[in-house]
């Protein structure tokens, strides 16, 4: 089945992203979040987005013009749905409100309806028995920056019919994002199966006194031809995110979490060291050394 009609629950920093770039794509989106204030947030981001698709992707006034002429905003549920091929939800990381919402939504949308959730780290099994519709859901699963890194991860549940994820990774490809198939649930998708544990090898090299960053990075690059090392990776993720994740690890009892944790918090965002956002996190920026013409040598 061809979608045509898309619905995106939760216009926040993701949700922006995706009705903007689903929309420049030629379809009907409709957005929908809880209040007016939301919707009027949403409606700044895309001014925004309009932007950054001319200055990134060279598109021009009339494009991005009628990309955002093709978005409709509601605050009803029902009246934002009531066309709706697919909707993909993009609302807070908080298993209740998720619940909740999929509770009102399976209400109120037509049978047809698909249902896809954007999480980064909750499973959609998870969620499955109160769509109401287990064989129609999955996990289409989208980077920040959509329109740059058009990465779209599309993950099963064991319910999922293989026509909607085969649909589903069609609809990925239509919206320009180069389509990940994951054939079962696995936390973290591909990305961050991978990312996470490279990451966290890295940090335990630094607190270990085994080496420092540069040297660390210098390694990665040098030996693998990557063009940033786990450091300057880390920098761009942010330097809060790392410590949330080894803080969280820290209170299951591991001892280099916990150690890990305080160092980020000590040494780097006491110091207002978050990363490459806030100027200074293993680099310092805008002209970060990993950069610089002599780095590799
Ligand atoms: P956000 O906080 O920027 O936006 C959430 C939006 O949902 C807000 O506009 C809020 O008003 C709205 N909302 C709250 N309750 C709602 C409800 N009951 N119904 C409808 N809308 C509601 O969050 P975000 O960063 O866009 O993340 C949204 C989802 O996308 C999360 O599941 C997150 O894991 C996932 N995600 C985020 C990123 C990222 O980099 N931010 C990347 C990939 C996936």
């Amino acid at each position: 089945m061809n979608y045509e009609q898309i619905t995106v629950a939760g216009s926040g920093v993701l949700g922006s992203q995706i009705a903007f770039q689903t929309a420049f794509n030629g379809f009907q989106v409709a957005v929908y979040d809880i209040n007016d204030e939301a919707l009027d947030n949403a409606k700044n981001r895309m001014m925004n987005l309009k932007l950054r698709y001319k200055e990134d992707l060279g598109a021009t006034d009339g494009e991005v013009n009628e990309a955002y002429n093709r978005i409709s905003f509601y605050t009803d549920l029902e009246k934002a749905v009531t066309e709706a091929d697919l909707v993909i939800e993009a609302i807070p990381e908080v298993v209740p409100i998720k619940n909740n919402f999929y509770k009102d939504l399976s209400k109120v949308a037509p049978q047809k309806t698909i249902f896809a959730t954007n999480s980064s780290t909750l499973l959609p099994s998870q969620f499955a028995e109160v769509t109401g519709r287990p064989g129609k859901f999955l996990a289409l699963h989208f980077a920040n920056e959509i329109w740059m890194n058009n990465t779209a991860e599309i993950m099963k549940h064991p319910g999922t019919e293989t026509q909607v994820f085969n649909d589903v990774i069609k609809f990925a490809k239509a919206i320009g994002m180069v389509a990940l198939p994951l054939q079962k649930e696995q936390p973290g998708y591909i990305l961050n199966s991978l990312l996470v544990p490279f990451l966290e090898a890295a940090q335990q090299l630094l607190i270990n006194d085994i080496a420092d960053p540069e040297t660390i990075d210098k390694t990665w690059m040098i030996a693998t031809g990557s063009p940033k090392g786990p450091f300057a990776i880390l920098d761009i993720v942010g330097i809060n995110t790392a410590y949330n994740i080894a803080n969280a690890k820290g209170q299951s009892g591991n001892d280099h979490f916990i150690k890990l944790a305080n160092i980020l918090k000590t040494e780097y965002i006491d110091k207002g060291k978050t990363g490459s956002e806030a100027g200074e996190g293993f680099y310092k920026y805008p002209n970060p050394n990993y950069l610089k013409p002599d780095f590799l040598s």
